[in-house]
């Protein structure tokens, strides 16, 4: 099977070792053989960035553009192929691979644009005849450390806008599921991007992951994955006393009010926990449900998940696919069993299920009558498994969706203007959605959370340049 290489200071190149990337709906199919880069190679990678990037950060914006546009056109003409090879690595449904795929493109898009739109600010002094300016310049060397979860649509929204604002990029994507990023970085190369402006470092975080972290060359770090890592990255990123941005872990609330509409509530609740077999960071854990629409909302949701098809992610049908791996899967059935021990009441599914091939088959699972201080309630699973819990009103609703350290997302099922409004207002969450599902956003808007949820800029749209360019003042007395 040939081996897909690293890309470092302009060639490509073979790994310390190589790991085969497997699909979770059937673990006999190896969807390719990965190289993993050494700390050596994380190293070289680095040195190609940082002696690219003076003359990168000076590139002609008409460069840039047309590289970033490039990358997004390839990217729609292959949507079918790119869509499923991502399904087959990760295991969401083609069709939510394919959105996915796309998200990718439409984000290459949006800041090919960006480029163009480049601008500063000229200001009249405090002191007379003195002129201010402000310009954004490239940070520098941009280190990107990426999740499994999207595994092209996370490294667009960081490469696309590293290169758009003139930074060279060492890319290190999730060791689970290289197959996405892989394919990605090979569009951004052939596309033009100039060598060493754009390198690839598949391989583990303890290995290459830890070296970008503690490598003084690298200017920034921008991070998407796990609270525990992503302490990791905050602490070495201050020791370097470099920017950082951290995109963690969620327990995001759903609040269902007794005025919701049933059937919105139920679908957008249903979407919101289990789609992408709840593995998003966006995913509505923690359904929080006033009493007087209680039990309707558990019943209807009961009833849909009973006909929710969970199979292979590439067959035709499939409305739920398999969990990532075995690791995964563990995690996700320990929870189900510490749930059952602390006294919540499983409503519905978490049974193993056995497809076709062999693969790991999760039903969706529901746990009814839990409360805030359970574990399930307060420790992220990242897996399809949400919890009810029953409130009196609106205030311990709110109150309730607010108790944990988390702030990502947040949603609320009503048909009451005041309570919506209060809701945008009060809830603790950096995105909130008005009978809409907790995952689901766009992309020319401003993406990232609260609390243990994020740190640093936003990502996404206009306010990437946030974290992707620094702010100069220059003073002039002409
Ligand atoms: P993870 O923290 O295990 O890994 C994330 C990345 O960090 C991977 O590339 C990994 O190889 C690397 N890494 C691991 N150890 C490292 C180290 N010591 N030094 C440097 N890099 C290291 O997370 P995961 O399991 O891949 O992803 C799931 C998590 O990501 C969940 O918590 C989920 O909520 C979160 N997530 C957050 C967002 C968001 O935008 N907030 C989006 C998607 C996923």
């Amino acid at each position: 099977m040939t081996l897909h290489q690293n890309f470092i200071a302009g060639s490509w190149t073979d790994g310390a070792e190589a790991a085969e990337n497997i699909n979770p709906s059937n673990t006999g199919d190896v969807v390719g053989n990965y190289a993993r880069a050494s700390r050596e190679q994380a190293d070289q990678a680095i040195a190609a960035a940082k002696a690219d990037f003076p003359a990168w950060s000076r590139s002609g914006i008409q460069q840039r553009h047309d590289i970033l546009k490039k990358v997004s056109d390839e990217i729609v003409a292959r949507k079918d192929e790119l869509g499923k090879l991502l399904a087959r690595e990760e295991g969401k449904t083609l069709p939510e691979a394919v959105g996915e795929v796309l998200r990718a493109a439409q984000i290459f898009d949006f800041f090919s644009g960006e480029t163009l739109r480049l601008c500063g600010e000229k200001l009249p002094s405090t002191r007379p005849g003195i002129d201010v300016e402000l310009t954004r310049e490239p940070v520098g060397v941009i280190g990107i450390i990426t999740p499994w979860n999207f595994p092209i649509a996370i490294p667009a929204w960081k490469i696309a806008p590293a290169l758009a604002y003139g930074n060279t990029v060492v890319f290190k994507p999730a060791d689970l599921v290289p197959g996405s990023a892989w394919a990605l970085a090979d569009i951004i190369i052939r596309a033009g991007v100039p060598e060493g402006v754009f390198n690839l470092v598949m391989g583990r975080g303890s290995v290459v992951g830890d070296a970008m972290l503690n490598d003084s060359r690298i200017d920034a770090i921008t991070f998407t994955g796990s609270v525990g890592t992503g302490k990791k990255v905050a602490v070495a990123c201050v020791e370097h006393m470099r920017k950082f941005q951290l995109e963690m872990g969620g327990k995001n609330p759903l609040v269902i009010l007794d005025d919701a509409d049933l059937a919105v509530a139920v679908d957008v609740a249903v979407n919101g926990a289990f789609f992408s077999t709840g593995q998003r960071c966006t995913a509505s854990s923690r359904l929080i449900v006033t009493e007087g629409i209680h039990d309707k909302f558990v019943a209807a949701v009961t009833e849909k998940l009973k006909a929710v098809v969970v199979g292979d992610a590439l067959k035709a049908g499939t409305q739920i696919g398999p969990v990532v791996d075995q690791s995964q899967l563990d995690q996700d059935t320990s929870y189900i069993d510490i749930g059952q021990k602390e006294g919540a009441k499983l409503a519905f599914g978490g049974e193993l299920l056995s497809r076709e091939t062999p693969g790991f088959y999760l039903q969706p699972a529901l746990f009814t009558e839990t409360s805030a201080d359970m574990r399930i309630n307060r420790e992220e699973i990242f897996g399809p498994v949400a919890s009810v819990m029953r409130v009196k009103d609106y205030d311990s609703a709110l109150a309730a969706a607010n108790d944990t350290i988390f702030g990502l997302s947040a949603g609320i099922c009503t048909t009451s203007l005041k309570h919506a409004s209060h809701f945008k207002r009060n809830s603790e969450a950096g995105m909130v959605m008005v009978n809409l599902p907790t995952a689901g956003v766009d992309y020319h808007v401003p993406f990232g959370g609260r609390k243990a949820s994020s740190f640093g800029p936003r990502e996404q749209g206009r306010y990437a340049a946030e974290f992707f360019t620094i702010v100069k003042t220059a003073y002039t007395l002409p």
